[in-house]
């Protein structure tokens, strides 16, 4: 179970300051899709870099499995840390090492012995529908390929929690799909709890269970996908179903 309460994030820039999150409740339950929408600027990604412990709220906290995340520092932070897969628009995989040596990059940081690394790595290259490819180099991939070792190396420590920013964005229609897909399968298989920021709507209909509508900082709607979207009381919302190819 994954707890917002009350997170306030403000950013002081030259120009005052801002409020990129403001006053958020969230509740994810255990093993669920929860997806965030919002426009650009609304402060989702900001929101998953403090679930993820890259920023530290000015107010509130965040709960993942009944540990404190916003008061983690030092080794338990990074230990925590190690529990929460991410992956990004951009994949953000080293180029200079094979689809294999990319899953095995996390293992290796955590200290996984080299025979365990080989083996939970070729595992996860199955998993993903890599097999096969595991010597490539991501630049011999498509981007849903990539995209398939960026959810494998996410999996490699076995995480309490997969967060996906935007991470279908770069992708044509066919293979987003195909990698929304593997998110659903990966969640009913290990029961993993998956936290989805998109702007695309059809992607929280295809696999999201409860979703949260981010304005300016604020979640001004939250409930069930078929409940939001049957009934959407914002006009954001509104805009965002109505919207929707
Ligand atoms: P997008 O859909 O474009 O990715 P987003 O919903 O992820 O947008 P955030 O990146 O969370 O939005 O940004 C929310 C607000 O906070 C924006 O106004 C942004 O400029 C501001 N912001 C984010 N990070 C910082 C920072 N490190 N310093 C100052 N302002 C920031
Ligand atoms: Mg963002």
């Amino acid at each position: 179970m994954i707890e917002f309460k009350d997170v306030t994030k403000r950013f002081t820039t030259k120009d005052g300051d801002l409020t990129a999150v403001s006053d958020v409740n969230l509740n994810i339950d255990d093993g669920e899709i929860y997806g965030i929408v919002g426009y650009s600027g609304a402060g989702k990604s900001t929101l998953t870099r403090m679930l993820n412990g890259l920023e530290t709220p000015t107010s509130g906290e965040i709960d993942i499995n009944g540990d404190k995340i916003t008061a983690l520092s030092g080794t338990d932070l990074r230990k925590k840390r190690q529990k929460i897969g991410m992956i990004f628009q951009h994949f953000n995989l080293l180029w200079s090492r094979t689809v294999i040596q990319n899953i095995m990059f996390p293992l290796e940081v955590a200290g996984v012995s080299r025979k365990e690394r080989q083996e939970k790595a070729q595992h996860l290259v199955d998993l993903v529908g890599l097999t096969g490819r595991e010597h490539s180099y991501p630049s011999e991939l498509s981007g849903g390929q990539k995209q398939r070792v960026g959810v494998a190396r996410a999996l490699a420590n076995d995480p309490e929690i997969l967060i996906s920013d935007e991470a279908t964005s770069a992708l044509d229609p066919q293979t987003t799909d195909e990698v929304l897909d593997l998110l659903l399968e990966i969640n009913k298989k290990l029961n993993l709890s998956i936290v989805l920021i998109t702007h695309e709507m059809h992607a929280i209909r295809k696999i999201c269970d409860h979703v949260a509508v981010m304005d300016d900082g604020r979640v001004v709607e939250q409930g069930t996908v078929f409940n939001v979207f049957r009934n959407p009381k914002e006009e954001i919302t509104k805009r965002f179903v109505s919207e929707e190819v």
